[in-house]
């Protein structure tokens, strides 16, 4: 449907100071006949779009409620886990100063990944910067 057309054709079949001047109905047969029934297939089909953008948002919003869901779910699931830093030269638990620093040279007992850098462990120790676990001392 020329939706154009159609919008031009209400505009002026519905002003008559126009009298069907630019009409782009005017060499139709029963223009006014066709032009209302092309008014009725345009809001339908204007209708029928809505529905589908309004069905589209409402699936989108079901998927972003799962995917918060989700995340909520795993945010618990990291709260709640709990690890500590082995020792890599003896395999003990290694404390962790009150400043959050650990002692030795270690590694996460939940995901096994090293904390590399002496200077990052003040920053990290609490927690594991790669699992999130939150690290118990002794
Ligand atoms: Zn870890």
């Amino acid at each position: 449907m020329d939706r154009e057309k159609v919008i031009k054709g209400l505009e002026v079949c519905f002003d008559s100071s126009k009298e069907c001047n630019g009409c782009p109905y005017i060499a139709t047969p029963y223009c006014k006949t066709t032009l209302r029934n092309d008014v009725t297939v345009l809001l339908k089909e204007q209708e029928e779009t809505i529905r589908n953008l309004e069905q589209e948002i409402r699936d989108k919003n079901e998927r972003l409620k799962e995917r918060a869901e989700q995340v909520d779910a795993m945010l618990k699931e990291q709260k709640a886990k709990t690890g500590h830093w082995v020792s890599v030269n003896d395999g003990d638990t290694v404390a962790i100063d009150n400043d959050g620093s650990v002692e030795r040279a270690c590694y996460c007992s939940e995901c096994q990944k090293y904390l590399i850098a002496s200077d990052e462990y003040a920053v990290y120790g609490r927690y594991c910067p790669f699992c999130g676990a939150k690290m118990e001392g002794r």
